[in-house]
């Protein structure tokens, strides 16, 4: 059965509702299976088409679109010109290695970018066949019927056929940031696309009530598919990292070729070279000290980052969150399912008889209730019109997914007391079936309640209510006494029912009734007042046993962690006090955020472990508190109202499954498993990507330096020159695409999470960075002028063969370097330090064979003037290098024990 096409006449907005699911040959209960596999082969997946990816030969071209590969392959012209045909060539091969390198690893970065996108593929709630079930956004098709709710994103173009309260944020679409509100009536057939209430657009965010549609079209034919060609593209691979060596690499580059100018009217006229001959070594020089490869090199080892962080659960939307994480000073995060398992069961019932206990485990309707003594008790009246409550007043339903092993379908809370009005002994069915539902007032964070209207079983209606037990509290007059009376109510002996059980950890909701003699036409809020309180459960969410281990790791990685919870203060402290985030955890609530002033608030929040009983807008304030102090906020959230917060945080973390679509649009990361402990995984893998752009930027920089100062010094004292400029290129060559680019894979240095959070201001080039640059500078400057010195006057070898020996001492020092760079903080010559990960070692196998080829392969020998080394000479350059290792470790340990710069000693500075 295949939809027929839209009336051409009469456009969807202007037909009824009715009209239009008759037109789609839909109905209440949506559509059957066979009709919607008919309409997704004929219409496609609810799917824009993928964005347009630059093609390879544009992304290879690009990489030669850079100031300094123009300067290059002029030069490579200008030596072809002059008769320098190797010079030419190797130039040319410089420049084809790092586009190769440059192409390949940024085409992989940008495939983990979209692997990532497509794991993060969003659901809709639709009904088919009668039944409420969730399918990928992509399986929607024209004619289903789609449930919206509050933080949903609308997956296709809908014709409304029912609104309760729905507001829906259009801005994607029109750039109108206010909501509009949505009715199902329709509209003039001339209105324009803002105006048309009856519709809701594809992609765009329900931001209160709740809706029902009918789906008029899918994928490209929605009108954002119309206008869409930015919508869903690949994130930018860029950072403020990235751009702040971005500019580096452009300034280094400048200064670099303004030495080059100097350095070549003074080996022109100071040392009488030739202009070709000078120009020659001047180029091989700019190309040598110049880090053209660094940017990528970064690239890769962000995505690095960015995969090894969704390996373990946490997907990064925005690049720049990987570099954030790893700064981040304090977690602000949810309780209910982040820190706590978010597996409910009710325990404890209080109602005006006393006080009884539920036995039984997990979701499964088993179990019995006992006494304070543990004897089996059977509920009284109370306690079952309690638990009546709880079973009707409930969106829930529990399943059997294997024998024994029973799930829930909603909230944890609501399916526990499911499962508890089974341990009492009430029967669900008949009760559904005698007490019909006519109405709802939903959930909402916000009022912190829950209610719906029944028809009673013999007249007029019954409606139940429950939520947090001092909002239902506020609501009632009286209490439900013995014999079905109501008296009085004593909100005092509640109050301290709660705290009791708040203490123990337990969340507390409370539970109220009211009845009408003759059913009010629908539910509004004015209705919910002068209720009967009807009594308390009790449930136990224990916490997450990970998040125990994650919170003690924050905290020796100085990493505060606060929880901002909407449960009431004593189950949160005493929650916090498990999780061991304080001895006695300072717990404040958001009336108390709400009373204290913008000024006094970052001293507030920031001796605040717990804030309980906080709204989305408290959650807004404390953020910009915390910032204000300058600290890094990683803040989670889950529902609709969480995005500002989420947005104002220098990291803000969606649920993957908890959350709304519109928390996940707003957060820089999303967490597939909504596990606290995976917050922490992240912000170590950040610490650890941090370390390894340093690590790349402290191997390259002296290594570019060393070489280049080497023959600068030559140059300018008038030496023989210990290597010649085709030589520099080929070190170049070789090195900067292997051993850079191993550090990218380094896995978390030893004691990553027992530092201080860094500085967010922190400069790339610290300190202890620009120390290290001129120190081993001159250290490669003294090994080479050494062994260039030792090989001509002591060993008696002739030039050639002297320079050879240069060549292979500076790769031996590079890679004696790497090894020391790899532990930044920590010591090198360890068993666990001279083992090297795959990367290393590959690369150090891929340099040692350039080498024997460059030294001993006779076509080599002949394209760069290099001569055979004699084993004893080799040996001696490996001594050189080990020389050099135990000086560089001499000195890190000196300065860790002098404490001359302060990262070294993993002191945040602040
Ligand atoms: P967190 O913010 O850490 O996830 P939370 O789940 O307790 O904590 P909310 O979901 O905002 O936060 O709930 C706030 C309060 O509203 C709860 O403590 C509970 O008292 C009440 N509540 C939660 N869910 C329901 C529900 N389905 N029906 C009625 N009341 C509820």
């Amino acid at each position: 059965m295949a939809a027929p096409p839209v009336p051409p006449s009469n456009p969807w907005h202007a037909l009824s509702a009715d009209e239009a699911v008759a037109t789609l040959r839909s109905g209440e209960a949506g559509l059957d299976e066979a009709a919607v596999r008919d309409r997704l082969s004929e219409y496609g997946p609810n799917a824009l088409p993928a964005p347009t990816r630059r093609g390879p030969l544009l992304r290879f071209l690009a990489q030669f679109d850079n100031a300094l590969i123009y300067f290059l392959l002029g030069s490579a012209v200008l030596a072809f010109a002059l008769g320098h045909r190797v010079d030419a060539v190797v130039i040319l091969l410089v420049v084809g290695v790092n586009a190769v390198v440059g192409f390949v690893q940024e085409g992989r970065a940008e495939d983990a970018l979209s692997a990532l996108h497509a794991m993060l593929a969003p659901q809709a709630h639709v009904w088919r066949d009668g039944r409420r079930v969730t399918v990928p956004v992509e399986a929607v098709v024209p004619g289903d019927i789609v449930l919206l709710e509050a933080g949903d994103k609308v997956p296709a173009d809908l014709r409304l056929t029912r609104v309760r309260g729905l507001l829906v944020d259009e801005s994607v679409l029109t750039g109108e940031s206010m909501a509009v509100e949505k009715r199902s009536e329709p509209v003039a057939p001339d209105a324009a696309l803002a105006d048309r209430h009856a519709m809701a657009w594809s992609g765009t965010l329900v931001a209160a009530g709740q809706g029902r549609g009918v789906v008029v079209a899918t994928g490209a034919r929605t009108e954002i598919g119309a206008i869409s060609g930015l919508i869903g593209s690949v994130d930018s691979l860029t950072t403020p990292l990235l751009r702040q060596i971005n500019r580096f690499a452009r300034w280094f580059t400048g200064a670099a070729l303004g030495g080059a100018l100097v350095l070549l009217l003074v080996a022109v006229y100071g040392r009488g070279y030739g202009w070709a001959e000078g120009l020659m070594i001047v180029v091989a020089l700019a190309v040598s000290i110049v880090p053209e490869g660094l940017p990528a090199v970064i690239t890769i080892t962000l995505a690095i980052g960015v995969r090894r962080m969704a390996s373990r659960h946490a997907i990064v939307r925005r690049l720049p969150a990987v570099e954030t994480l790893g700064a981040t000073s304090v977690i602000c995060s949810d309780k209910t399912g982040t820190l706590t398992r978010n597996e409910m069961s009710a325990r404890r019932l209080i109602t005006r008889s006393g006080v009884l206990f539920a036995e039984g485990t997990g979701y499964a309707p088993t179990g019995r209730l006992v006494d304070a003594a543990g004897q089996p008790a059977m509920a009284d009246t109370l306690a079952a019109e309690l638990m009546r409550v709880g079973l009707l007043c409930n969106d829930a339903r529990l399943h059997e997914a294997a024998p024994g092993e029973w799930r829930v379908d909603g909230d944890p809370m609501e399916g526990a007391l499911l499962a508890l009005a089974a341990r009492g002994a009430l029967d669900g069915q008949t009760d559904a079936r005698l007490y019909r539902r006519l109405d709802e007032i939903p959930f909402d964070t916000e009022t912190r309640y829950m209610a719906t209207l029944h028809a009673a079983p013999h007249g007029g209606a019954v409606l139940f209510v429950k939520g947090a037990p001092e909002r239902v509290l506020a609501m009632c007059s009286r209490q439900a006494g013995p014999n079905d009376n109501a008296e009085p109510l004593a909100p005092e002996v509640w109050q301290a029912a709660i705290d009791t059980a708040g203490a123990d950890g337990e969340r507390v909701l409370g539970f109220a009734w009211q009845r009408f003699e003759t059913a009010p036409e629908r539910l509004d809020a004015t209705l919910v007042a002068d209720l009967v309180f009807a009594g308390l459960i009790g449930f136990i969410d224990p916490p997450r046993a990970e998040a125990i281990d994650a919170v003690a790791e924050c905290r020796s990685a100085g990493i505060d962690v606060k929880m901002i919870t909407g449960d009431h203060a004593a189950t949160a402290g005493a929650i916090a006090a498990q999780l061991g985030m304080a001895e006695r955890p300072a717990v404040v609530t958001g009336a108390d955020v709400q009373a204290t002033s913008d000024a006094d608030l970052p001293a507030l929040a920031e001796r605040t472990t717990v804030f309980a009983r906080t709204t989305p807008e408290h959650k807004l304030r404390i953020v910009r508190a915390l910032q204000s102090d300058g600290s890094v906020v990683a803040m989670t959230g889950d529902g609709v109202n969480d995005a500002p917060s989420l947005k104002q945080a220098d990291v803000g973390i969606a649920m993957g499954n908890k959350g709304t679509e519109a928390a996940k649009e707003a957060a820089q990361v999303v967490l597939t498993d909504d596990n606290f402990a995976t917050i922490v995984a992240a912000v170590r893998e950040g610490r650890t990507v941090y370390d390894n752009i340093r690590k790349v930027i402290a191997w390259t920089l002296p290594t570019n330096g060393g070489q280049t100062l080497a023959i600068a010094a030559a140059l300018v004292l008038g030496m023989t020159l210990p290597v010649t400029a085709v030589q520099i290129l080929w070190i170049n060559m070789v090195l900067a695409v292997s051993l850079g680019l191993s550090l990218a894979f380094e896995p978390a240095e030893p004691g990553v999470m027992q530092r201080q959070p860094r500085a967010p201001d922190a400069p790339l080039l610290s300190p202890f960075m620009l120390w290290r640059v001129v120190f081993v500078s001159i250290l490669f400057v003294i090994a080479a002028l050494g062994v260039f010195a030792w090989a001509r006057d002591m060993r008696g070898l002739d030039e050639a063969a002297a320079r050879t020996l240069v060549v292979n001492v500076i790769c031996v020092l590079e890679i004696f370097y790497l090894f020391n760079v790899r532990y930044l903080y920590g010591r090198s010559i360890t068993p666990h330090g001279a083992r090297g990960t795959p990367a290393v070692l590959l690369a150090i196998a891929f340099v040692a064979l350039a080498q024997f080829a460059f030294t001993y392969l006779p076509w080599m020998q002949l394209l760069f003037d290099t001569r055979a080394v004699a084993l004893a000479d080799g040996l001696v350059l490996i001594c050189v290098g080990v020389a050099f290792m135990v000086i560089l470790e001499i000195e890190k340990a000196l300065l860790q024990r002098l404490g001359v710069f302060k990262e070294l000693s993993g002191k945040r500075a602040r």
